[in-house]
C-alpha cells in the first residue's frame, strides 16, 4: 500500500512520527508535512506564494517539509512522491480532539478531506485529550490503528466520505462507529492588553461538551471509546432539499 501522511501540528510533531511508525507496517510511507504548526487552518490552501519543499530525514519513511498548510502538503505530496496516485492518505495524529464542530476548523481533517477530493481513501486521526496540557500517549492510537487500520482501509465507503478517528488518552474500552456531535466553546475570545495599553484579542476558549447524545463522537470519547465517524463531503441538506422540492 502507498501511504501519504500529513498533519497540521508540523513536521516535528510526535503524533506525526507515531502515525508514520504504525503506517510503515502497512506499506510504503511518505511524510509531507508543514514546516511548523498550522492548527485550525481548516481547508485553506496557499495560492499567492510559492511552496518550498525540503527533503528531511524521517524514521522509516521519506520525509518532506513544506512552507504550507495540510492541503498544500497533500497536493505537493501527490505531485512529488506519488504522481500515479496513492492508496491511502493519513492525517494526524493530532495533539487534541477533533470532535463535533472541531472538524470544521481542523487542519487535520482538511488533510483527509483533500485526500478524499483526490479520490483516495483518507483517515484523520486525533488524540482526544480533554484536559489541555496533560501529556499525550500516542502509543494508544498507534496500537489501535495497528489493529484496525486494515479494516478502515478495506471497509466500503462512498467516494466522498472519509474517516474521522478520535482516540481517548487512556486505554480505550473499545471502539464505536459514531455521528458527528456538537462541541461548543465558551469564552471563545479573550481581550488582553499589550504593554502599551492597547487591547488585543486571543481566540481559544474552553470546550463545553454539551452534546452527550448517545451515538455521537463526543459521547464515545466521554465513555472511553475510540470514536470512528464516517464524514461526507456532500454538505447538501438532503432532508431540506426534499421538503423544498415537494
Ligand atoms: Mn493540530
Amino acid at each position: 500500500m502507498r501511504i501519504l501522511i500529513t498533519n497540521d501540528d508540523g513536521i516535528h510533531a510526535p503524533g506525526l512520527r507515531a502515525l508514520a511508525n504504525v503506517a510503515c507496517r502497512f506499506g510504503e510511507v511518505v511524510v509531507v508535512a508543514p514546516d511548523r504548526e498550522r492548527s485550525a487552518c481548516s481547508h485553506a490552501m496557499t495560492m499567492r506564494e510559492p511552496l518550498r519543499v525540503n527533503a528531511v530525514t524521517y524514521p522509516g519513511a521519506k520525509g518532506y517539509e513544506v512552507n504550507g498548510l495540510p492541503v498544500d502538503c497533500v497536493n505537493v505530496g501527490l505531485t512529488i512522491a506519488f504522481p500515479g496516485g496513492c492508496d491511502l492518505v493519513l492525517s494526524g495524529i493530532n495533539n487534541g480532539p477533533n470532535l463535533g464542530f472541531d472538524i470544521t476548523y481542523s487542519g487535520t481533517a482538511a488533510g483527509a478531506m483533500e485526500g478524499t477530493i483526490n479520490g483516495i481513501r483518507s483517515i484523520a486521526v486525533s488524540m482526544a485529550l480533554l484536559d489541555y496540557g496533560q501529556p499525550i500517549d500516542y502509543t494508544l492510537a498507534e496500537a489501535w490503528l495497528g489493529e484496525h487500520l486494515g479494516e478502515l482501509v478495506s471497509h466500503p465507503l462512498p467516494p466522498l466520505s472519509f474517516w474521522n478517528v478520535n482516540v481517548p488518552n487512556q486505554e480505550p474500552v473499545g471502539y464505536r462507529y459514531t455521528t458527528m456531535g456538537k462541541r461548543i466553546y465558551k469564552d471563545r475570545v479573550e481581550m488582553r492588553e499589550d504593554p502599551w495599553g492597547r487591547p488585543y484579542y486571543w481566540q481559544g476558549g474552553t470546550a463545553v461538551l454539551t452534546d452527550h447524545a448517545p451515538g455521537t463522537d463526543v459521547a464515545a470519547i466521554m465513555d472511553g471509546y475510540v470514536s470512528v465517524t464516517p464524514i461526507s463531503l456532500d454538505w447538501t441538506d438532503h432532508a431540506s432539499l426534499q421538503k423544498l422540492k415537494s
